[in-house]
C-alpha cells in the first residue's frame, strides 16, 4: 500500500510526528523533564504515555515509552526521563539531546492508567522513583481542573536528593486542600527520620493511604517488581482489586 495512502488511515494517535526540545528542567540529579513542541499534537488525559523513536544516521531506530508528566497544553508536552545508567535511550535524552533537537513521539497511549478530572471519588497514588511521573499529570490536572477529589501520594524513592518536583509538592500540600503526601525512603532517610529507610510496606500503604472502606481508586506505578509488591499489598489490606490500577516501569525496548 502507498504509504501516503496508509497515512491516511492511521489514527491520529498511531501517527509519528516530529517533536523538538524547547527546554528542559532538572528535577533530580539524575533525572530531567524535556519541554517538547510537537505541532498538531491531539491532546491527552492524565496518566497517558507516548512512545519516543530515535533513529541514527545509518538508519538503526529503536522506541521506549516515557508517560506524560502534565496535562494536555495545546502543543506542549512534558516528559520526565530517569537515567538509567547504560541505558540506550535515557542515556541520549538526559545527556545528548539538546534545545532544538528533534524527536520522532506517537501517542498518546493508554486509557485505563488514566483519571478524568470530572471523578470526585479518593485517589490514591503510589510511586517508585520515576513512577511519579504519570501521577504528577494527575496531581496537576486536579490543580488545574479545581477539584477537591481528596488526593493521597505516597512517593518511595531511595534518598532525599531523588524526590522529583520537589518543591512544587511541598507549595501543593500547602495550597491546594485535600492533597496530602508521604515520602518514603528506600536507602537513605533524611536526618531524624523516624522512619528507618526501607522499601515499602503494609504498615505505609495503612498510614498515608485511605482505608479500604473509603473506595479509593488506586493508581500504582513504578518498576514492576515495585508494582506487584504494592498491588498484592493493597489488595491484603482489603482494598477491592477492580480498583487498583497499575502501570509498570519495565524495560520497553523494541
Ligand atoms: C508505559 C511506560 C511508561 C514509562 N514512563 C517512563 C517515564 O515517565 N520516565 C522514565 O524515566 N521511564 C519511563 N519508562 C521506562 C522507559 O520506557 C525505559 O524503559 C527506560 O528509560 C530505560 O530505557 P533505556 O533505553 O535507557 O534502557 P535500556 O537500554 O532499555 O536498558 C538498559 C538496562 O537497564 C535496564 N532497564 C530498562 N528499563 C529500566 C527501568 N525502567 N528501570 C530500571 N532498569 C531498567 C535494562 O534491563 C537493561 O539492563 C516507562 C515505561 C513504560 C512501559
Amino acid at each position: 500500500m502507498a504509504r501516503t495512502a496508509l497515512r491516511g488511515r492511521l489514527s491520529p494517535r498511531l501517527e509519528w510526528r516530529v517533536a523538538t526540545l524547547a527546554g528542559v528542567r532538572q528535577e533530580t540529579p539524575t533525572a530531567l523533564t524535556l519541554l517538547l513542541d510537537v505541532p498538531g499534537w491531539p491532546g491527552h488525559v492524565p496518566g497517558q504515555h507516548v512512545d519516543v523513536r530515535l533513529t541514527d544516521e545509518d538508519g538503526y531506530s529503536t522506541q521506549r515509552s516515557y508517560s506524560l508528566a502534565a496535562p494536555a497544553d495545546g502543543d506542549r508536552v512534558e516528559l520526565t526521563v530517569q537515567r538509567v545508567k547504560g541505558g540506550e535511550v535515557s542515556e541520549y535524552l538526559t545527556d545528548t539531546f539538546s534545545v532544538g533537537d528533534p524527536v520522532e513521539l506517537r501517542g498518546p497511549v493508554g486509557g485505563w492508567f488514566v483519571w478524568h478530572p470530572s471523578r470526585t471519588a479518593p485517589v490514591l497514588l503510589v510511586a517508585g522513583g520515576s513512577g511519579i511521573v504519570p501521577l504528577m499529570a494527575m496531581i496537576r490536572a486536579r490543580r488545574q481542573a479545581r477539584s477537591r477529589a481528596p488526593f493521597r501520594l505516597i512517593h518511595s524513592v531511595r534518598s532525599p536528593s531523588d524526590q522529583y518536583y520537589a518543591s512544587e509538592l511541598r507549595r501543593a500540600t500547602r495550597d491546594e486542600g485535600g492533597l496530602d503526601i508521604a515520602t518514603v525512603y528506600t536507602r537513605s532517610a533524611p536526618t531524624g527520620s523516624a522512619r528507618p529507610p526501607r522499601r515499602i510496606g503494609p504498615a505505609d500503604l495503612e498510614l498515608y493511604g485511605w482505608p479500604p472502606q473509603f473506595e479509593p481508586t488506586c493508581y500504582v506505578c513504578g518498576p514492576t517488581g515495585f508494582v506487584e509488591k504494592v498491588a498484592n499489598t493493597l489488595v491484603g489490606l482489603g482494598h477491592d482489586p477492580r480498583r487498583i490500577r497499575t502501570e509498570r516501569f519495565g524495560p520497553t525496548g523494541d
